[in-house]
């Protein structure tokens, strides 16, 4: 549709070219030849260099050309402002290195355009005499110019994106007419100059120059204001993260080291008083809790490690079989109710890589999967190729991660729940730690799928940290299900 409408617009506007070119007024041009080099020249330096302006998140482009093209037009006529516009147009493009195409369709649209505010201009007693008469001539040709052409872009970039139209031509219009009119406000100023001294004339690019001026220091302003408020809301995010981390931490710390000293107490006073079975049980309970401690201490260290980059890679070959069913076999004991399910390729090829690192990311998303799914569902482990390496998933049946946090869950100190109150135990560092260790083994560790029906994490890694494909290709890896699925589920 995009490209029916753009060879359209071009066919049109280079075909209404020729029939203009036999209508040139040389004999005006002789008259003024310099008259009119001068304000072709000015509308090529203004096609060369538009006035970038800052637009919401955007940055807007307002060729100033065309105050000094429709200035030939009001002087020589509409075939030589289509001259002048095209030659603008093309020299400016073909430096700017635009494709063909495009170049034919700005030239096509020029002329359509300058051919409407000609016809316009002439229809409505417009002469190349400026006077007080010319006014209401002069204006409805500006308008029609700016008009004719806005459209004729707008539809074009609006059928490219996909977007509606209308709402597309509306959003920016008013902008768009306020900058336009004011370019075009300064032809006939430029044509009544010409008539007291040429020599004048170049002093009309004052204002475009300061204009130009003026909007790229704004827009300087406009970036630099937004860095500085994106820096400043990053800073905050993560200063409210640290805070959230030291309460978690400390209540972490906390809770398993005053079960701990709770039942060693009760098992000093109470002592032979307790029975074995009871006195038993209190030692394994505290077991518990010093292994729940040992591991939050083990990921704090961790983190550390990894940010300081200090530990060295231990490479040898592997079987990733064999190392999820090791992590299926520790963490059993803590798996309530939980059934494994591992599904690995059979003959999958050994992987060089550091062992004990993708033991620990496989751990970490196992343990996360048991955490966040109700006991006696299924936890399944699947292992094939993909993209020059192997991928492991990790997929649960729990009730899956909101959409608006999904895009953070590998943010440092970030947790769904921080609330001192929630069911599970956790520091909102388990998945930091697999996205930096999987990075530091040329591998990635994504979400693949989290809905209401479960969660999907994904690690990859590279068959040998040498291998050429050892860097994970992002296409491959991350696949647009995400999106899809987390959309589903905001629906
Ligand atoms: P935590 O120590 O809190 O588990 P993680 O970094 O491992 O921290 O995970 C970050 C957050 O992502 C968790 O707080 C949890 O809400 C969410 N999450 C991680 N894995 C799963 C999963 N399998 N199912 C649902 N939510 C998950």
């Amino acid at each position: 549709m995009a490209r029916a409408y753009v060879g359209a617009v071009t066919v049109v506007g280079l075909g209404l070219l020729g029939p203009l070119l036999t209508r040139l007024d040389l004999d005006a041009i002789a008259a003024n030849t310099i008259c009119f080099w001068l304000l072709a020249a000015l509308a090529l330096i203004g096609e060369l260099f538009p006035i970038t302006l800052p637009r919401e998140s955007n940055v807007e482009e307002i060729g100033t050309s065309t105050t000094f093209g429709f200035a030939v037009l009001l002087a020589f006529g509409t075939a030589a402002a289509a001259i002048v516009f095209a030659a603008a147009t093309i020299v400016a493009d073909v430096l700017y290195g635009k494709r063909p195409f495009k170049v034919l369709f700005n030239v096509g649209q020029y002329t359509i355009s300058v051919a409407a505010a000609g016809a316009v201009y002439e229809a409505i007693g417009g002469t190349a005499d400026i006077s007080p008469a010319s006014l209401i001539p002069i204006f409805a040709a500006a308008a029609v110019l700016f008009l004719v052409n806005d459209v004729l872009t707008g539809v074009g970039l609006a059928l490219a994106r996909g977007e509606p139209i209308v709402r597309y031509l509306l959003a920016d219009f008013w902008f768009q007419a306020g900058t336009a009119m004011a370019l075009v406000a300064m032809s006939p100023v430029a044509l009544i100059v010409a008539d007291r001294s040429l020599l004048l004339v170049p002093l009309l690019a004052v204002p475009v120059i300061a204009a130009h001026w003026g909007a790229t220091t704004s827009l300087e302003n406009t970036r630099l204001v937004a860095r500085l408020e994106y820096a400043l809301e990053q800073e905050k995010i993560l200063s409210r993260m640290k805070d959230d981390f030291v309460a978690v931490v400390s209540h972490e710390l906390r809770t398993p080291l005053t079960s701990i000293q709770g039942y060693l107490k009760t098992l000093l006073q109470l002592g032979p008083g307790l029975g074995d079975e009871q006195g038993r049980s209190f030692l394994e309970a505290a077991d518990r809790q010093g292994d729940r401690l040992r591991r939050l201490i083990e990921q704090l260290l961790a983190v550390a490690k990894l940010e300081a980059k200090v530990e060295p890679l231990q490479l040898s070959v592997v079987s990733l079989e064999e190392i999820a069913d090791d992590v299926v076999l520790e963490l059993t004991p803590s798996a309530h109710g939980h059934t494994f399910d591992l599904r690995f390729r059979p003959g999958l090829p050994l992987v060089e890589t550091d062992d004990a690192r993708v033991h620990q990311i496989l751990s970490n998303l196992v343990e996360n999967a048991l955490k966040y799914s109700p006991p006696d569902t299924r936890v399944t482990i699947r292992g094939q190729e993909r993209g020059g390496g192997v991928a492991i998933m990790v997929e649960d049946e729990g009730g899956g991660i909101p959409v608006a946090a999904q895009d953070h869950i590998f943010e440092r100190f970030f947790q769904v729940d921080s609330s001192a109150t929630r069911s599970v135990g956790g520091t909102g560092l388990g998945l930091y730690i697999c996205k930096k260790t999987s990075e530091a083994i040329g591998g990635r560790v994504w979400l693949e799928r989290s809905n209401r029906e479960g969660t999907s994490f994904g690690l990859w890694l590279p068959w040998a940290l040498s291998s050429p494909e050892a860097i994970a290709p992002a296409e491959l890896i991350a696949p647009e299900s995400v999106q899809e699925h987390a959309a589903a589920l905001s629906r």
